[in-house]
């Protein structure tokens, strides 16, 4: 577990208390998400290989990943396009199978939607993620979904997966109007859970998003390296704690019997 930064002891600077209210990222950081992305391609492209004109499942998917990476590196576009994730993939798709010279606006459709139901069916929560918002939950730590995306599915994934129960605060970018990095997004889930920015936490696997943007209003930013990447790619950026996984929130923390008990 990388708890030193810069040969400083992440652990032992953290509070020694709970905080009053902890925001929490929801993709990759409670739910296992973007490395569903690449087997749920394979399958969906897999299953119209007879359809494909000659062309390999590979080349199709090499076709699809040029086309997305492409798309999804500029903020704007990604801002717009993850607010209907559903256009933005038939888009991608139907650009990809083009250049390919495949043009067929049903092959399109069913690759999508192939692709879209074993992705969703491949939704998992992180090992310890249901026991860590518990945790706080139940020791009386106010708790704050916020979470970037469309409103139907990102709450399709909070219903799928009961996790409402823990959160006294939800924002949904795609029904709050604006999402993370904008501070706004921090403030108001902090103002509907009544705490201050210097009493809360932000975790998150996303630096640029909820790390440092967190950090510059006050809160503390407790980074999920989910991938395990390390801070080398991530310049400019200083969380105050670095963890793989939230269950090691928990590693830290007094047994909820002894909350509040000092
Ligand atoms: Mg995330």
């Amino acid at each position: 577990m990388p708890n030193q930064l810069n040969g400083v002891d992440i652990v032992s600077s953290l509070p020694s208390k709970l905080p009053r209210a902890i925001l929490f990222d929801l993709d990759d950081t409670i739910i296992e998400f973007h490395a569903l992305a690449a087997p749920a391609w394979d399958a969906a492209i897999s299953g119209i290989k007879d359809e494909l004109q000659g062309f390999s499942p590979i080349q199709v998917r090499d076709a699809i990943d040029r086309v997305s990476v492409t798309w999804w590196a500029d903020p704007e576009r990604h801002r717009l396009g993850r607010l209907d994730l559903a256009r933005t993939r038939r888009q991608n798709v139907s650009t990809a199978l083009r250049e390919l010279g495949l043009i067929d606006d049903d092959l399109v459709d069913r690759i999508v939607k192939d692709f879209e139901q074993r992705r969703f069916a491949g939704l998992r929560l992180f090992p310890g993620a249901l026991k860590t918002l518990e945790y706080f939950h139940e020791a009386g730590v106010r708790l704050g979904l916020v979470t970037n995306g469309d409103g139907a599915g990102q709450r399709a994934k909070i219903e799928r997966f009961d996790l409402a129960r823990f959160f006294d605060c939800i924002v949904i970018e795609g029904e709050f109007g604006v999402g993370k990095p904008d501070e706004r997004v921090f403030k108001y889930a902090l103002s509907q859970l009544g705490v201050d920015t210097g009493d809360a936490w932000m975790v998150g696997d996303n630096p640029s998003w909820e790390i440092t943007p967190a950090q510059r209003i006050g809160l503390q930013g407790i980074w999920v390296d989910v991938h395990g990447t390390g801070l080398s790619a991530h310049d400019g950026h200083h969380p105050d704690r670095i963890i793989r996984q939230i269950s090691e929130l928990l590693d830290t923390l007094p047994p909820k019997s002894q909350v509040g008990s000092t």
